[in-house]
């Protein structure tokens, strides 16, 4: 498709960017443009593709996204090379999941190569955002959301799909802490048959209470159990787990509708193998991870996804009380995977798998 470019009437000065992205945190210091695709069944699907400024967009009160909450999206990262050009990590997998979150979500998917079309031109034209700290990246996020003004139930159709970046420092900014988390007992994340394998913002929304009592016991995350035997454990709000045994194993909860397919997720259980460690896709029982924590057969247990990469579990709480993993600190297997994942991310470890694609 031709993508229809859109001058930028008043980029950013350049000084003004240098200073955001020198210590830009997450999730405000914007890029100039976006990419915008529209799709309309009455025009036989996507069309007019642009990039241009990033600006407000204009929705009718009506729109069926603020009604019914047809909406996916997904977040991806670009990376800076010792050479100068940027890469992007495994960014088919995003595209293919996307596509996933939409036919859950009854929305039209999207070409796969479209997607990786608008990604790419998103991080080529603003480029000149990267942080050029260590640990930097742009943070791309490609979202859809039904637009059509119609207020009955039914899938809509008219979409926009959108890709915003922003710039993103280090999230290990002063080391990499071990989080604390709380197992949540009223509330569930996804259950059988709902939308736990989507990215759809609505799972995000539900997550937002559980998360807030988190925070108020002290905690840094929730972690959900499954909802119907409320026994085994799932994922965190946006992470999922690997518990790390000193048999050798590793367990990581199973796919099985409720739990987002992590790509970090799916990167690490290749990983892990090629360390020769016999890595389990199974059920993992709160029980299981207590006794295995007190009795010290559990080494680490490990978060992952795209934002924190691999953060250490350090100590888990609920109101029957707290334990502890290992020392609570961060394990060697948090260390060898963050480093050697952020290695291929960055082009200074061998990428054996094709998981890099340059810009
Ligand atoms: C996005 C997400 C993850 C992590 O996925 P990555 O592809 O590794 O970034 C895990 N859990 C939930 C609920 C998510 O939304």
């Amino acid at each position: 498709m031709q993508f229809t470019t859109i001058p930028h009437p008043s980029p950013t000065p350049d000084a003004d960017r240098e200073a955001a992205i020198v210590d830009p945190g997450f999730g405000t210091v914007f890029t100039d443009h976006m990419v915008t695709i529209d799709y309309d069944e009455a025009k036989g699907g996507w069309h007019s593709a642009q990039i241009g400024p990033r600006e407000p967009i204009a929705l009718d009160p009506a729109a069926s996204v603020l009604h019914y909450a047809q909406e996916i999206f997904e977040g991806m990262k670009a990376f800076a090379h010792e050479d100068g050009g940027l890469a992007m990590f495994r960014p088919e997998a995003n595209a293919a999941r996307f596509n996933a979150s939409a036919r859950r979500m009854s929305m039209p998917e999207i070409p796969e190569e479209l997607f990786l079309e608008a990604v790419q031109l998103a991080v080529k034209t603003d480029a000149k955002w990267m942080p050029s700290t260590e640990g930097g990246s742009l943070y791309i996020r490609p979202f859809m959301f039904a637009s059509e003004a119609f207020l009955g139930v039914r899938p809509a159709k008219q979409y926009k799909f959108v890709v915003i970046l922003v710039s993103s420092g280090s999230y290990f900014k002063g080391g990499v802490n071990p989080v604390k988390i709380w197992v949540s007992q009223d509330y569930v994340r996804a259950a059988p048959g709902g939308t736990g394998a989507a990215k759809t913002g609505g799972n995000y929304a539900a997550s937002l209470v559980p998360q807030a009592e988190a925070i108020e016991k002290g905690c840094d995350q929730v972690v959900f159990l499954d909802a119907v035997e409320k026994k085994w454990v799932e994922e965190l709000g946006g992470m999922n787990l690997f518990f790390v045994r000193k048999d050798g194993s590793v367990i990581t909860p199973p796919l099985t509708g409720t739990i987002l397919p992590g790509i970090t997720r799916d990167s690490l259980i290749a990983m892990l193998r090629e360390e020769g460690l016999d890595v389990r896709e199974e059920p993992y029982s709160i029980q299981q991870w207590r006794e295995e924590a007190e009795s010290g057969e559990l080494l680490e247990t490990l978060a992952c996804g795209t934002a924190a990469v691999v953060t250490p579990v350090g100590t888990v709480a609920s109101p029957s009380g707290e334990f502890t993993i290992g020392t609570g600190g961060i394990g060697q297997m948090a260390n060898k995977m963050r480093e050697k994942l952020v290695g291929v991310q960055n082009g200074r470890v061998e990428d054996k798998h094709g998981w890099v694609m340059r810009v």
